[in-house]
């Protein structure tokens, strides 16, 4: 840590499930300061310090900066923080201003839970607890409960750093973006394919959206409604590419060549065709989808398996198995639901009869394709696919 850190306020980061990572442990370390630092590149007066094994953000903890930070992942839980100088007077001063701040009553309980990572400090964490907790008493009348205070004065003394906390938020846990490899996301308008990507971002996935757009039986609502939920995602990466394949020409082509009710089984075997296609160009080595176990008819798993067949990737289903209800709080969570919610034509239906097959196979799915002339429709849908760097 270049800068000591003696006075103003701040936020300590706790990171979770990083500390189970052993030797890898600084890489995962370096890839969350480096994604804190664009988090908050925009606001000159936070400085992001990092040593020791924790990470602290020195400067105004305002509200937005806590809300920033409840997405960035690899973060178990972040407390703002005030820090003092190394002496015990600066440090029982601070807690007793912390207390007389905290709205209590005669019956209210606290404890001081200390912690001293520098061992030369003059008191160990037990006696910082007896005699920071004995001043905070005798300046506000507060009892002593260790087990179920209703305020906790947190301390801890390092060697480069003193700081005192009393509130603890839950981080968004899981890792940092980026550490657990690339995946390119078949992202659509609707509730479940962003959902399946803030999943994947956190468990430390870098994603890339793909998005098969059938223009002009779609509209352009339907696409900047896939921007607007693709900028939701990528404010937790450093870049996204977003690609909008123009699909209708395929559609058309498979439309001819097949029975109706396969067609969105055969739309989805282009589209993962398409989307592997775009992904290679990047070096990247799996997909992923929104699908969800038997939620609509195309989503059965004879259908995936036919779907599947036309991949030689992994397809990754973080929400398979999820329920929808499930699925649509993490959406209002994560600020999706209310653009995925707004009315705009999808691709998959169109030219497709109400009652589209649900136990499809491959083979005839392969039958149907071999009658057809799509395959220029495809490449050509490659060839004129639009990047969006968000
Ligand atoms: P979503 O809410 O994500 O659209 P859904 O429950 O409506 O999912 P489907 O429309 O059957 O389900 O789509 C299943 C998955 O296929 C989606 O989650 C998405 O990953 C992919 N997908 C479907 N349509 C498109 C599209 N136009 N562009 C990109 N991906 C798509
Ligand atoms: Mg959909």
């Amino acid at each position: 840590m270049k800068k000591q850190l003696f006075e103003g306020n701040g936020v300590v980061l706790r990171v979770g499930e990083l500390y189970l990572k052993g030797g890898n442990r600084h890489l995962f370390m370096n890839a969350m300061v480096a994604n804190v630092k664009r988090v908050f590149r925009d606001r000159d007066d936070i400085s992001v310090l990092s040593g020791q094994g924790r990470i602290f953000l020195h400067g105004a903890c305002d509200e937005d900066v806590l809300d920033r930070l409840r997405w960035v992942f690899g973060i178990s839980s972040y407390s703002p923080v005030v820090f003092c100088k190394k002496d015990i007077e600066a440090i029982t001063a601070n807690a007793v201003s912390l207390a007389t701040q905290f709205h209590g009553d005669a019956d209210t309980v606290f404890r001081i839970a200390a912690r001293r990572s520098d061992k030369s400090f003059s008191h160990t964490s037990a006696q910082l607890g007896v005699e920071v907790g004995s001043a905070v008493n005798v300046a506000t009348g507060f009892g002593v409960d260790l087990e179920q205070p209703d305020l906790s004065i947190g301390i801890e003394v390092g060697r480069e750093w003193t700081f005192l906390w009393t509130e603890q938020l839950k981080g968004g846990g899981g890792l940092p973006v980026g550490t657990s490899g690339r995946a390119a996301l078949l992202l659509s308008g609707g509730i479940d394919s962003p959902v399946a990507g803030h999943m994947l971002q956190k468990r430390g996935v870098s994603l890339t959206g793909i998005y098969f757009h059938a223009f002009p039986y779609t509209s352009d609502g339907a696409k900047n409604k896939v921007i607007e939920l693709a900028e939701v995602l990528a404010k937790r990466q450093k870049k996204f590419k977003l690609c909008v394949v123009p699909f209708a020409k395929v559609q058309e082509a498979l439309r001819d060549a097949a029975n109706p009710g396969y067609l969105v089984l055969l739309y989805r075997r282009a589209m993962i065709r398409i989307a592997e296609r775009l992904a290679e160009q990047d070096g990247i080595k799996a997909l992923a989808t929104g699908e969800n176990l038997g939620q609509v008819a195309s989503q059965t798993l004879e259908n995936m398996a036919a779907v599947e067949d036309a991949a030689t990737m992994p397809i990754l289903r973080p929400i398979l198995a999820m329920d929808k209800i499930e699925t649509i709080n993490i959406a209002r969570d994560i600020g999706t639901y209310d653009i995925s919610i707004q009315p705009f034509e999808d691709c998959c239906t169109l030219f497709v009869p109400a009652h589209p097959e649900t136990k499809g196979t491959a083979k005839t799915a392969a039958k149907f394709e071999s009658r057809g002339n799509w395959h220029e429709a495809l490449e050509e849908a490659i060839e004129n696919t639009e990047v969006i760097m968000l």
